[in-house]
């Protein structure tokens, strides 16, 4: 079914964060009826979307009662249930299949497909038990990162490796959970992601490169385009472009990657969804990360990204926004973005701030200086 779906057709998106919002935000525009699923009851998305079924995302009957009431379907995040994406598709149209979906969910999944392919990763054990993380860690050497294989994100279920002091005890309960993987952490010179949508047809939008920033694994601030060189930004957009080929890219995905100090590109990871860095598309660019999401599960042409401005995008986090809101008044040059969360907790995504700016170094030192982002 390589259907072109038309505005007041419906379209269903599971998952109701920020992402499911922005994805809700773009569809509504274009004239699609929006449907809604998450656990939370007038969560993020719901609140510009005409309509919600208040279910888990394991839930297969309202999956499916989802998916008798929409002509496609979507998700915002990877961790969906692939079989059960799998048993929906006979009630409606699933563009993106399951197979991006199946890779990205586990890092090991994902490392070997990014390898079998030639593209660059770090240097990575897989870990099955305590002994083989000792015996590992000893072969690899300090500083190292052990991660979970499933589930992880902001960096939760990570655990640095710096020296012998490490915490043993949060060792072992990410080895009890289960497989992990242990990297080698890599001297980062930057990070940077690449956003890019395709459709059926197989015609890509590409986003330029954002470089990123992180707070204690979270990310901070992104800005676009990013101050690295030019074979370097050449490089990563090549290396996303024959990623989503490989993965026949239906939506919008980001590939992140770290640059080390000698200026070599790892691929740290693949999100086959709208991105954090990306949201800053929204306001610098001719089409968002969102938009290129709808028109590419939609079947429309995908456009030819134009960067209208340089930007900066900063995260608002439980610990920021109260104080962000207050500050609203004094700074016109803010795009102010709040997901209209209920609570804000310590560390959750509450919302973001975008800047056009050709002034991205002077920008982000006023934002480290301004007590609305000051570490507690
Ligand atoms: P998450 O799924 O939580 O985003 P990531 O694997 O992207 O997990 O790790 C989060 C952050 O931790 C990265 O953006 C990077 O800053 C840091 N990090 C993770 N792995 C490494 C590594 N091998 N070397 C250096 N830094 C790393
Ligand atoms: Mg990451």
């Amino acid at each position: 079914m390589d259907k072109l779906h038309l505005p007041g057709e419906s379209i269903g998106i599971i998952g109701g964060g920020q992402l499911g919002q922005m994805m809700a935000a773009s569809a509504k525009e274009k004239g699609f009826k929006v449907l809604v699923l998450d656990p939370t009851p007038n969560c993020s998305a719901a609140q510009v979307a005409d309509e919600q079924i208040v279910a888990e995302y394991s839930d297969l009957p309202a999956l499916i009662k989802l998916a008798k009431q929409v002509d496609v379907l979507t998700y915002e995040f990877e961790n969906v249930d692939a079989e059960a994406i799998a048993t929906v598709k006979q009630y409606t149209d699933v563009p993106q299949g399951t197979s991006a979906l199946v890779v990205t969910q586990n890092r090991i999944r994902e490392k070997n497909f990014l390898a079998e392919h030639g593209f660059p990763v770090v240097e990575h054990h897989i870990i099955q038990s305590k002994a083989e993380f000792k015996t590992s860690l000893e072969k690899m050497g300090m500083p190292a990162i052990l991660k979970t294989v499933e589930g992880g994100y902001d960096g939760k279920g990570q655990l640095r490796i710096e020296d012998e002091n490490y915490s043993k005890d949060f060792a072992d309960e990410l080895l009890e959970s289960g497989i992990c993987i242990l990297e080698k952490q890599i001297d980062l010179y930057k990070e940077v992601s690449v956003v890019i949508s395709g459709n059926k047809n197989g015609e890509q939008s590409i986003f330029p490169v954002i470089e990123n920033e992180h707070e204690r694994n979270i990310l901070h601030i992104s800005n676009c385009p990013a101050m690295i060189k030019p074979e370097t930004q050449a490089k990563c957009l090549e290396v996303a472009e024959q990623i989503a080929k490989e993965l026949h890219l239906v939506g919008t995905m980001c590939i992140e990657f770290f640059i080390s100090t000698d200026h070599e590109v790892f691929v740290n990871e693949i999100a086959p969804r709208p991105h954090n860095s990306g949201h800053l598309t929204i306001e610098s660019c001719n089409v968002s990360q969102f938009d290129t999401h709808i028109l590419g599960v939609c079947n429309w042409p995908m456009p030819k990204v134009k960067l209208f401005s340089s930007a900066l995008m900063v995260n608002l986090l439980g610990q920021h926004i109260y104080r962000a809101k207050k500050k609203i008044q004094d700074h016109v040059e803010w795009y102010f973005h709040d997901y209209g969360k209920g609570l804000a907790k310590p560390d959750r995504k509450m919302g973001h701030i975008t800047i056009l700016t050709d002034e991205i170094e002077a920008t982000k030192e006023a934002i480290d200086k301004d007590p609305i982002w000051r570490k507690e």
